[in-house]
């Protein structure tokens, strides 16, 4: 398991500078990928994130809202399948 930030995210960035593990990504100006993202390989579940987002925009696995159920694939797809590791 691992957190997920779900489409309630408007990228205020805070996550990044508190995640302990460099976990959390996103891509500048790329509609396909509008949010920051949260790679399940290497997130340790410490929660950092989730207590600094000013949104409330992460949770952890499973305890998402309903309407945010695919969020956990849609992060691990960023990483997967998405532009990979070459950003901040
Ligand atoms: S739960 Fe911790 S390790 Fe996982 S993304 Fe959030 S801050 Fe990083």
């Amino acid at each position: 398991m691992a957190y997920v930030i779900t489409p309630l995210c408007e990228r205020a960035g805070l996550c990044v500078d508190v995640c302990p593990t460099d976990s959390i990504h996103f891509v500048d100006g790329d509609s396909d990928w509008p949010l920051y993202y949260i790679n399940p390989e290497t997130c340790i579940d410490c929660g950092a994130c989730a207590a600094e987002c000013p949104n409330e925009a992460i949770f952890m696995g499973g305890d998402e809202p309903a309407e945010y159920a695919d969020y956990a694939a849609i992060n691990e797809n960023f990483f997967t399948s998405g532009p990979g590791t070459e950003f901040a």
